[in-house]
């Protein structure tokens, strides 16, 4: 591991405006970003570690939107009744990650600045149509994933919360990496007033909607209705090479 300068700040305005004048880095709990560090695939100058501002972790759930501080820990909002109650696939997601340590150190904030494409919180994020508040601008969750490790986040700005609309119903669903329990991939379905939403994860380099299910399904919502959709795989991480029979 380089060498790095640690500051624990206590507002999230001391906390951007330590990322000033040195190559900065947010640290939540440490799991993908400590992991990086020590293995020299990751550098940074200035750790700002984002555990000393309480407002961050609050969990929230009003009559239309369940919304999670970027610094909620996965195990936070698996036991949440009030996402329980809301959104109870939500809280099975964040039940299925990792293991219990991952679990209590892992952040939604984290998991989603990280853009890892196997994890679980981006088909959430899609599935669900949440928005991801950050400390200068609201990103609608369309918007937010770029491709392999990157997001719409720019440099110095904050993750402070996502916002997740009450469905009718929803259900997450992985296929894991039997270890990590990594999503080899997961799809997350809702359906709400708004319509049918369908998130993909480890599919491709980032999360990605699947209009063609969303359309199936909203004509009926079955699993029979998707039987018959057929997927380009143009895009998708693996391809058949076209020499293969
Ligand atoms: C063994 C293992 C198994 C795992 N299994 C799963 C799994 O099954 N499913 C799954 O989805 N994930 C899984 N994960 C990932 C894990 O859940 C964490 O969410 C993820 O590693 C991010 O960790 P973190 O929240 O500690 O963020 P960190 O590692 O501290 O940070 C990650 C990145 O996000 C940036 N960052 C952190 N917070 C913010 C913020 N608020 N605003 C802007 N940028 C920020 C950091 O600067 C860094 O670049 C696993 C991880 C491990 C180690």
């Amino acid at each position: 591991m380089y060498a790095f300068d640690y500051q624990r700040p206590a507002s999230v305005d001391a906390a951007v405006g330590a990322t000033q004048g040195a190559d900065a880095r947010y640290l939540a709990g440490g799991q993908s970003l400590v992991q990086a560090m020590k293995l020299r695939l990751s550098s940074a100058e200035r750790l700002i570690d984002l555990g000393a501002i309480p407002a961050l972790r609050a969990i929230s759930v009003s009559a239309t939107h369940v919304t999670v501080g970027a610094m909620a820990r996965h195990a936070e909002v698996a036991s949440s009744a009030d996402v329980r109650r809301a959104i109870p696939a939500l809280a099975e997601l964040a039940g299925g990650i990792g293991d219990q340590m991952v679990r209590n150190l892992g952040t939604i904030g984290g998991a989603l600045a990280n853009a890892d494409p196997a994890a679980c919180y981006p088909a959430a994020v899609l599935g669900l149509g949440a928005t991801i508040r950050t400390n200068k601008r609201e990103i609608a969750g369309d918007d937010f994933f770029k491709g392999l490790y990157e997001t719409a986040l720019e440099p110095g700005e904050m993750i402070t919360a996502v916002s997740f609309p009450i469905p009718q119903r929803a259900a997450y669903v992985k296929f894991k990496q039997p270890a990590s329990r990594f999503a080899l991939v997961g799809v997350m379905v809702s359906q709400s007033a708004q319509g049918v939403r369908v998130g993909v994860t480890g599919a491709r380099a980032c999360a990605f909607r699947v209009p063609e299910l969303e359309k199936a399904l909203a004509a009926s919502f079955t699993g029979a209705a998707t039987a018959a959709v057929k997927l380009a795989p143009a895009g998708m991480a693996w391809q058949r090479p076209s020499s293969w029979l």
